[in-house]
């Protein structure tokens, strides 16, 4: 990338002029999604801006612990007028969904991602496919504020850097990513406190929802992977929505046997959501792209249109051709 310190002053200069500021990200918020628009929001306003936040989805239920949310967009609003637009987390522009409409409105927007995919389509774009989460990267732009990020701030911070990085566990872990961990705990960020949150609850309806998934789950030892869709009706039936099968991927990508799990959400009728994981030698985002999403080399995701048995025929098709 250019200069990081060139970048981080285009970015200070544009925030320090800049009297309105909206923060998006995208569809779906995850913890990175989530932890950023969040951090982000709190920095901004003690730093004197007005900031809305703007994005189409809800907070999911497993980041409430946090204590702070947002209202989702009502598509039937205008998505307003602001000096800068922020985005997070998005490769492309449509990746914000409803909102999209806010670039239109914006003179400015900062695009802040680490996906290898980014299409730079920001005024300022500051990107890093190297770095593990864009929390590390929003972490070493507010560090360069001369500010400090107060507790909260670095509580959201962690979320986005551990929810990315499988809690410390995948490839895209850097040094800084550590290093910022490090500075967490020496300012006394209670990071027992937050694991506990993130990754020792369980609502009941995920539970529930989690046994039927097991039941459903098909292992193809031959082409090395696993799948499982989950329906609506299984989703009504555990009381649940779509954010509690958060991490029920990552059972199938563990099976020794598997190299490729796919997790198929059938949408409203004719439409399905895809969520890929692989262990390495196959690159899922490369599959991903080819139904018009996206992602990294072992995590990506796609919507289709076609029903969960149709979709996963046509994903087969491409796994066997090896992603081509
Ligand atoms: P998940 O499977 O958890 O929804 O997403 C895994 C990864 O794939 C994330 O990095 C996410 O941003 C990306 N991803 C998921 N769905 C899509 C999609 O429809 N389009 C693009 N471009 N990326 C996606
Ligand atoms: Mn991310």
């Amino acid at each position: 990338m250019k200069d990081r310190n060139a970048i981080h002053r285009q970015i200070k200069d544009k925030i320090a002029k800049a009297k309105t500021i909206a923060i998006t990200t995208h569809v779906d918020p995850d913890g990175d999604a989530v932890g950023c628009v969040l951090a982000l929001e709190s920095f901004l306003k003690r730093y004197g801006k007005d900031v809305v936040i703007v994005v189409q989805h809800r907070v999911p239920d497993m980041y409430l612990f946090l204590g702070k949310e947002w209202i989702p967009f009502d598509a039937s609003r205008e998505c307003g007028h602001y000096d800068c637009v922020i985005v997070i987390d998005c490769p492309t522009k449509e990746r914000v969904g409803n909102v999209i409409r806010l670039f239109d409105n914006s003179p400015s927007v900062i695009n802040v991602d680490h996906h290898v995919s980014n299409s730079a389509f920001g005024d300022i774009n500051l990107l890093d496919a190297e770095a593990s989460s864009c929390g590390e990267l929003l972490f070493d732009l507010l560090e360069s504020f001369a500010v400090g990020l107060n507790e909260f701030e670095m509580s959201c911070t962690f979320v986005a850097l551990s929810t990315d990085t499988g809690s410390f566990r995948y490839s895209n872990v850097t040094p800084r990513t550590f290093e910022i961990v490090a500075h967490f705990v020496r300012e006394g960020v209670g990071l027992d406190a937050l694991n506990q949150e993130l990754y020792s609850r369980c609502p009941l309806k995920k539970f529930r929802l989690l046994q039927g998934f097991l039941g459903d789950v098909t292992i193809d030892v031959g082409s090395r992977s696993g799948w499982c869709v989950i329906t609506q009706a299984m989703l009504d039936a555990a009381q649940a929505k779509r954010a509690d099968a958060e991490g029920f991927i990552d059972l199938i990508r563990d099976i020794n046997e598997v190299e490729v799990a796919i997790v198929l959400f059938e949408k409203e009728h004719g439409v399905t959501k895809v969520s890929l994981r692989s262990k390495g030698a196959i690159d899922v985002n490369r599959i991903a792209q080819r139904f018009g999403g996206g992602g990294h080399a072992r995590a990506a995701g796609c919507t289709i249109e076609a029903d969960p048995t149709n979709a996963l025929a046509r994903l087969k098709d491409v796994l066997k051709a090896g992603g081509r």
